[in-house]
């Protein structure tokens, strides 16, 4: 009945999120709302690592792609989970340190970092910076030495691996903005360089090839040419690569068309395809690390809503409006990316007519979800748009000065703010 596991409908017909009635979630810290089932995102980091344990015997680490969903509160359950961490930007690091989350366990990424950023992350003593370009090879080098250490850096490989999924979200081919391409040589040429540096050391190296994908198959094929790349790198020049960083991307369910692969598959599969590589390759098993963020956070989320307007146009489209839009969600505007939403005070109610759910921003592009199937809606009923968790707070704007939401956790019925609501007094505290 929902795409969500921890969703269900209580015998007065309110939707609940794991042990919580949603319409009192929304009655006491109001709306929008986002709320965030913890149970559930524990559970999803355990399966990862779970896995890891399993099929790979535990020689690797599962690092929570922050980009997610970026807080505080995320970054702490990551580390009591004992996963590694993905940060992508200085504020990402920033908030990583800020939780006191082990500096070890932490992977710098991103296309375009500033000096500021690699510096901070040097004097942080971030395990690992993924290296993009020459251009950073060369900056870091020189910030490492004026700090006097050796970074540990792995470099962001093109493995040429064509994702089936939308294409803003395709990172693995040679037509990207990220990372270095193999089929060009570029990838070979740039380690070659840093080999030869003093104050980095090349440890890995990185591939991640898109989000929201379903298949098995291009991660296997993403392994097994990182592992081509890691016996090549042997052979040509004696180097020997200890760690595979195989990113993130796994696909989750938005809505009943979507198909995920159970979230262990994915390192049972690529796992065999790793160790059989390294065998016939003669190197040694690199320790992995898989980089999971939307497929740990966003089955966990909803997002709460209060009707206002409603417009059936005859004819022509009924629009149903809400107290948000693209300023706490803009997947849509951004990807027209698919979404359920339920009426949480009417949570088993027949769905009879067809309509367009829209927020309050001043763009027609504003949807939150477009002609779905709803029950008879009313002003003033509580929406829960499912599988928010991923890409929603994370991307939310003040477009229009809008503040955002807050964000609960709910955890076996308890629930608590995460995040405090923005306030007016917010929006203008940075304007002079
Ligand atoms: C975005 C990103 C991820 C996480 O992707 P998901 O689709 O959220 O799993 C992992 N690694 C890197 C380098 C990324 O940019």
């Amino acid at each position: 009945m929902f795409v969500s596991e921890n969703l269900s409908v209580n015998a007065q017909g309110h939707l609940m999120i794991g042990k919580n009635d949603a319409v009192e979630l929304a009655k006491q810290f109001g709306t929008p709302l986002y709320v965030m089932d913890e149970a559930l995102i524990r559970k999803n980091c355990r399966i990862y690592k779970n896995a890891m344990d399993r099929y790979y015997g535990g020689q690797g680490l599962i690092l929570y792609a922050n980009k997610a969903f970026c807080t505080l509160y995320t970054c702490r359950i990551a580390k009591e989970e004992g996963l590694g961490l993905d940060v992508v930007s200085g504020g990402e690091l920033y908030t990583a340190i800020k939780a006191g989350f082990p500096m070890e366990k932490v992977c710098f990424h991103g296309n375009n970092k500033t000096r500021e950023e690699l510096e901070l992350a040097v004097e942080n003593r971030v395990g690992h910076i993924i290296v993009d370009n020459i251009y950073e090879l060369e900056l870091l080098e020189s910030i490492a030495a004026k700090a006097g250490i050796v970074q540990d850096i792995m470099f962001r490989i093109k493995p040429g691996i064509d994702a089936h999924t939308h294409s803003y979200i395709q990172t693995g081919q040679i037509d990207s903005k990220f990372g270095v391409a193999l089929e060009n040589g570029e990838a070979f040429e740039i380690i070659e360089k840093a080999v030869k540096m003093q104050n980095v050391r090349v440890t890995g190296v990185h591939c991640h090839i898109g989000s929201q994908i379903f298949d098995l198959e291009p991660f296997c094929q993403a392994a097994e040419v990182m592992m081509q790349f890691i016996g090549d790198l042997k052979d040509k020049l004696g180097l020997e690569i200890r760690e595979l960083n195989l990113g993130g991307g796994y696909g989750i369910m938005y809505t009943r068309k979507d198909d995920p692969i159970e979230y262990d598959r994915y390192i049972e599969h690529v796992s065999e395809v790793v160790k059989a590589a390294a065998e016939k390759r003669g190197v040694k098993l690199p320790f992995i690390y898989m980089e999971p963020g939307r497929s740990i956070v966003a089955s966990a989320g909803i997002t709460l809503y209060t009707v206002g307007g409603i417009k059936d146009i005859k004819g022509v489209r009924k629009y149903i409006s809400v107290d948000g839009g693209m300023c706490d969600n803009p997947r849509y505007i951004m990807y027209e990316s698919e979404y359920e939403a339920v009426v949480a005070n009417d949570a088993a109610a027949e769905r009879t007519e067809l309509a367009t759910i829209a927020g309050k921003c001043c763009e027609s592009g504003d949807i939150l979800i477009k002609d779905t199937m709803m029950p008879s809606v009313y002003v003033g009923d509580i929406i829960a748009v499912e599988a928010t968790g991923a890409y929603n707070y994370s991307m939310s704007s003040n477009y229009n000065r809008i503040p955002r939401p807050a964000v609960v956790a709910v955890n076996d019925g308890e629930a608590r703010v995460v995040v405090k609501r923005e306030t007016y007094e917010d929006l203008i505290r940075n304007d002079i």
